[in-house]
């Protein structure tokens, strides 16, 4: 079946139109410029539109059958399937991703609305026991209502649909914001989907607009119950604050930013370890939230690790993004690669020893290594989300240890052992919420939980923790009788 790819505006009450806030979005392929689409921004009253459509389209939504919810997100994976080739395109010219990238994310769309359909067969209720005579106890599960999504570019079409996809299977509705790098993979493309495969219309919306008119809008509304955000820390903490303190209280998913630490013990697989850390490191250029941004290496397999570690790094293939065996295509703007630049030229002013890198071609860095980066320099302590990889010296596992929670945040993580055991006790002492044993540190499974600690956010995802965090309980008693009361 064919999904709709004429892009021009907004996807609101089921309808294809554009905002009415007389700006538009030059939509650009970051590797060439090419102009891909003009999208007509959307102000405040389509934000205002697009919450009441998905407020009056929810109600008969969450009481739709579960087979019907779940043969909506299965007519969507088939869709996703058999449009692979569609939408690994428009993310390899939308948001910058090479050609692996691209299959890896379109891959982990359909995974997830696989996962998404079991949902409405899962949501169950509670009979609770209870300490008075003749009452009965139950516990209701329900959907929350209407669920606001604002997402980033990095991974825009995956980011988006996996609040998307649950949020909808559980009976919600969706108001979404896509980043402004990617509107047609963070958020347009989806609504076809979504409409190909026989969402009712005003249960998904698609608003694009400009911060200063939709940003705060869109958590101050009165209509959400939750907002679903995953992108800087900075932002988040600005969202949180607002759904906090605005006029309705919001529940929230904070998905922030990463310092992942790939710990390499004493004992570890050096080669094993140093193939992990280029692909947690380089993947998607280090645009990731659990991209490798530390390598903390114990001083006795220090410089073993350091020469398989750029040998691998010497192979990438960095440039066109289309080309298969590209490696490290463009970063997604002019601003993130002015970042990334002054970044590598302050740690060069601060004498920090560079052994591996190239200046930029158009918005594609080579990759750039630094080793003895001491843990609390800025080259250590920032995100990079580009292809910058500080190699860190420990004197031993407890310094490592150390270093590895030396850290404003705690998304994701790693530790290379050949003791496994090892790896898991030395896991479990990770402030983290996800660490991985001999592997890299990305890893997202949707039967598996995701989510960060410290500042790398509030909430989970995936599975049975997305469940809790995108429906209610509301306890119901039913007194049989009459009740003997105190007075
Ligand atoms: P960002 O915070 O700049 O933007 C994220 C989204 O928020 C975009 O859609 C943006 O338009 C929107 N936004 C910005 N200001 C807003 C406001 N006042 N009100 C409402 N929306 C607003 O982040 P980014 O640069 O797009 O993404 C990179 C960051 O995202 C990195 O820090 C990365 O670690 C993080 N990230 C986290 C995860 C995770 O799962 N933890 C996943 C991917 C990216």
């Amino acid at each position: 079946m064919n999904i709709n790819t004429n892009f021009t505006g907004q996807y609101i009450t089921g309808i294809w139109r554009d905002g009415r806030a007389h700006k538009a979005l030059v939509d650009t392929n970051p590797y060439d410029g090419a102009v891909l689409a003009t999208i007509a921004l959307a102000n405040a009253d389509d934000l205002d539109e697009a919450y009441r459509a998905a407020q009056q389209a929810q109600r008969a939504w969450a009481t739709a059958l579960p087979a019907d919810r779940a043969a909506v997100m299965l007519r969507a994976a088939g869709l996703v399937h058999a449009n692979r080739t569609l939408l690994v395109n428009w993310l390899i010219r939308e948001s910058g991703s090479t050609r692996m990238k691209a299959e890896m994310e379109v891959g982990a769309v359909h995974a997830s609305m696989l996962v998404a359909a079991s949902f409405p067969g899962r949501v169950t209720g509670r009979i609770l026991p209870v300490d008075v005579p003749g009452k009965e106890s139950r516990v209701y599960r329900e959907p929350l209502g209407v669920v606001g999504v604002i997402s980033p570019w990095n991974w825009p079409m995956h980011l988006s649909n996996r609040s998307i996809g649950p949020a909808l299977a559980l009976g919600n509705a969706v108001v979404l914001k896509p980043a402004d790098d990617t509107p047609v993979t963070g958020g347009l493309l989806l609504a076809s989907i979504y409409e190909a495969a026989g969402l009712p219309p005003g249960l998904l919306n698609v608003v694009i607009g400009e911060i200063p008119d939709i940003g705060d809008a869109f958590t101050l509304h009165p209509v959400p119950k939750f907002i679903s955000f995953t992108g800087s820390t900075r932002v988040g903490r600005h969202i949180g604050m607002l759904a906090m303190t605005g006029p309705t209280l919001k529940r929230l998913g904070l998905e922030l930013g990463g310092n992942a630490p790939l710990v390499v013990l004493d004992d570890a697989d050096v080669e094993r370890a140093a193939h992990a850390a280029v692909v947690g490191r380089f993947l998607h250029q280090g645009q990731i939230c659990m991209s490798t941004n530390r390598i903390i290496v114990d001083e006795k397999v220090h410089d073993s690790f350091v020469d398989a570690f750029l040998k691998r790094v010497r192979m990438l293939k960095a440039g066109d993004p289309n080309d298969p065996d590209t490696v490290i295509g463009p970063l997604i703007n002019r601003r993130q690669l002015q970042f990334a630049q002054e970044r590598i030229e302050a740690a060069r002013a601060a004498g920090q020893r560079q052994v591996f890198g190239a200046p930029a071609q158009g918005q594609v860095l080579p990759p750039q290594v630094f080793v003895d980066v001491p843990n609390d320099s800025e080259l250590a302590q920032a995100e990079h989300f580009a292809p910058i990889a500080p190699v860190i010296k420990a004197a031993d596992e407890e310094q490592a240890l150390l270093f590895a929670n030396q850290t404003e945040f705690g998304l994701s993580s790693a530790v290379f052992t050949k003791d496994e055991a090892r790896g898991v006790r030395f896991a479990r002492r990770i402030e983290a919420g996800m660490t991985h044993v001999n592997d890299i540190t990305p890893n997202d499974d949707p039967n598996n939980m995701f989510g960060g600690e410290k500042n790398s956010g509030l909430g989970r995802f995936n599975s049975d923790w997305i469940i809790a965090e995108l429906t209610t309980d509301h306890w119901v008693s039913v007194q049989h009788g009459p009740r003997p009361y105190p007075f």
